[in-house]
């Protein structure tokens, strides 16, 4: 069975991050087989849409899960895995592109906050708020001193919906290099993903040092025990899938959400 304890993936807010510390591939020791993985993926799917149920009926609570990493990753892909088994009236998913015209000339939490859950929703973003400290970075769209105040709007950001009752989790999908050429090459050799592919996608492999780094600093500053960044291995997608789908149930149970009372008397209810 995976390791629940998820503590060894935490970015820790003390010290700076370094990805290279991380791996990429799941644990060498007690690692799980294809079979267990799944059973635990569909055991966790089970769990997650129970829990959601409570969140919703209880709306005390809410919860933002962020997917963030470098093209082809698999955001898309553990979002499909994870929430198969949760209610489509549920979960909400939301991916973030380039900001059109109105969004760029609002400030860059506008579009983000407009789309966080309220209390009784859990909502998934596919890229985030952290598009603008990363790919805005490693560009130079914005300068150095522009990307330190958007650590700090970041961190009031989550905080204010931390005290509204919003918890936000947000997951690194961590892919070596070598596993982003075996997928870009897979998506080139397959018609049928073609459509995925991005001019960008290639520029960014190019940018990978940097992007990297941004990364890096990003986690660091960013990661705190109330909003916490984990670094998920994703080089193994059923690893990947079964990793993040126990961390979110973690996450909700942590919560200990209570399903509401009644609120009238059902002793009372005689059914004709
Ligand atoms: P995809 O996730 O493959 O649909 O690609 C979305 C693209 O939008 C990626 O290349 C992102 O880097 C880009 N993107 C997302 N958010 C921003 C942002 N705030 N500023 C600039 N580019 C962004
Ligand atoms: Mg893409």
């Amino acid at each position: 069975m995976p390791n629940t304890d998820y503590t060894p993936w935490y970015v820790s807010p003390k010290r700076k991050c370094k990805l290279s510390d991380f791996d990429t591939e799941p644990p060498a020791k007690g690692q799980a087989s294809g079979k267990e993985l799944e059973e635990h993926l569909a055991d966790m799917g089970q769990k997650l849409d129970k829990l959601q149920s409570t969140l919703h009926a209880a709306k005390t609570r809410g919860l933002l899960v962020v997917f963030q990493g470098m093209d082809t990753a698999g955001k898309d892909g553990v979002i499909r895995s994870v929430f198969t088994h949760v209610s489509p009236l549920g979960v909400r998913a939301e991916a973030f592109g380039v900001p059109t015209e109105l969004e760029s000339r609002h400030d860059f939490l506008w579009r983000i906050h407009a789309k966080a859950p309220a209390r009784g929703e859990m909502v998934i973003f596919n890229r985030s708020h952290y598009e603008d400290v990363l790919v805005t970075r490693v560009r130079g769209l914005i300068d150095e001193e522009t990307c330190q105040k958007r650590y700090n709007h970041i961190l009031h950001f989550e905080s204010l919906l931390q005290d509204a009752g919003i918890t936000v989790l947000k997951c690194y999908l961590h892919i070596s290099k070598s596993e982003q050429k075996k997928r870009l090459q897979a998506r080139l050799d397959d018609p049928r993903k073609h459509w995925k592919l991005q001019p960008s996608d290639f520029d960014d492999r190019e940018l990978w040092p940097q992007f990297t780094q941004a990364y890096e600093e990003a986690l660091s500053a960013t990661s705190t025990p109330e909003s916490p960044w984990y670094v998920v291995p994703a080089d193994s997608k059923p690893y990947r899938d079964s990793f993040v789908a126990g961390l979110i149930v973690q996450t909700l149970e942590n919560m200990k959400l209570k399903t509401p009372k009644p609120s009238f008397d059902l002793s009372k209810v005689e059914l004709k």
